[in-house]
């Protein structure tokens, strides 16, 4: 491996941790509400770790906890083999978060931002601007380097958040929702920058309400709801979970979609998924005979089908299955 990557990380010494982040029966309440409940984590050092969950599980207390933006009231839990609770300054030290200590001046153009908080940092004039530099060319923003942000588009504001947090090189970093409210091509940008930051040794740990990005992101990736961890694996592991058993049903009349939500439900004891557009409806049937079976019963009730596969669930699915709920998707810019 190099000892420099594109971003000027230096590679990390192999005599730290094998663990990058490390959780026992993690807990937080606020009030009534646990936001976390008995928690347990661990992730490996250069890891991308995805964290799902519906709206409410406590993916952004995690982070927080883990942060050290507030206290846990149980458990444990170290990052680079510092306690969060009785060493939070050494934490501080070698981690970063998007949007948190990355405050960008919308005046100043995009080279200005980088340097000044190279500055903060404590670099000198000259180093801060070879920084500023390195990490423009590295998230492709030279070309607008010298441009307001005000004037950037939703992807460029992000990539240069993200540079702004990497001045100096964290071992593990915290990406709270990095693509909320991106469009298509702007996260696949940010895709890019997080997985060449990856390469290079840096952990770590996004939290996500795109099933995609997890999918196309994360080595492993844990399932949270109600602040418990339900599920945990590769998106592979995940998906053979829940099995291969499971039934994609389109109909030929829109209007039979409730009748036949309620057929397959019936016939096969578990809950059906609209697709997000509507026109596909998906179970677990687990085995081809039971599919068939109920495949038999729409039939029979006069349902028309103008297209069935039996197949591995989507990781979407996989997440309606685990918690009986589809992924919330917030409107733009509403980021936890
Ligand atoms: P979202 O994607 O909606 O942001 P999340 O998974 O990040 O959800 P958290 O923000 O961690 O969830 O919240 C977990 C639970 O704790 C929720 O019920 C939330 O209302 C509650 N909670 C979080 N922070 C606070 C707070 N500062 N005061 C009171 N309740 C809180």
């Amino acid at each position: 491996m190099n000892d420099m990557n594109p971003v000027g990380a230096k590679t990390i010494a192999p005599d730290l941790p094998s663990l990058a982040i490390s959780v026992r029966g993690l807990a937080k309440r606020y009030g009534t509400v646990a936001a976390l409940d008995g928690i347990d984590l661990d992730v490996p050092r250069g890891m991308i770790f995805g964290i799902l969950g519906p709206n409410g599980a406590g993916k952004t207390t995690l982070i927080r906890l883990l942060a050290t933006l507030a206290r846990p009231d149980g458990g444990t839990a170290s990052v680079m083999g510092h306690d969060v609770a009785s060493n939070p300054q050494a934490v501080r030290g070698v981690i970063a978060l998007t949007g948190q200590f990355a405050s960008l001046d919308e005046d100043l153009t995009g080279r200005e931002n980088l340097v000044m908080f190279a500055r903060l940092w404590g670099f000198s004039a000259s180093a801060a601007k070879t920084r500023a530099n390195e990490l423009l060319a590295a998230f492709e923003l030279s070309d607008a380097s010298r441009k307001q942000v005000k004037s950037y588009s939703g992807g460029m504001r992000r990539r240069l958040d993200i540079a702004a947090s990497l001045i100096v090189t964290p071992g593990v970093l915290f990406l709270d929702e990095p693509t909320t409210g991106l469009d298509p091509k702007a996260r696949q940008g940010v895709w890019k920058m997080i997985r060449s930051l990856a390469q290079f040794g840096v952990t770590i740990l996004l939290t996500t309400q795109y099933l995609e990005e997890a999918d196309q992101l994360a080595a492993r990736i844990a399932v949270i709801d109600r602040g418990r961890k339900i599920a945990e694996g590769t998106s592979r592991e995940l998906k053979s979970a829940i099995g291969s058993g499971f039934l994609h049903v389109a109909l030929g009349d829109h209007k039979r979609m409730d009748e036949a939500e309620k057929i397959l439900e019936k016939a096969l004891g578990a809950p059906v998924q609209r697709s997000a557009e509507g026109a596909q409806l998906s179970v677990v049937a687990g085995s081809t005979r039971a599919a068939n079976e109920a495949l038999g019963v729409l039939i029979s009730a006069g349902i028309e089908l103008s297209d069935f596969s039996m197949g591995s669930p989507s990781l979407d699915e996989v997440f309606f299955a685990l918690t009986g709920q589809p992924v919330e998707e917030e409107s733009p810019g509403e980021a936890s």
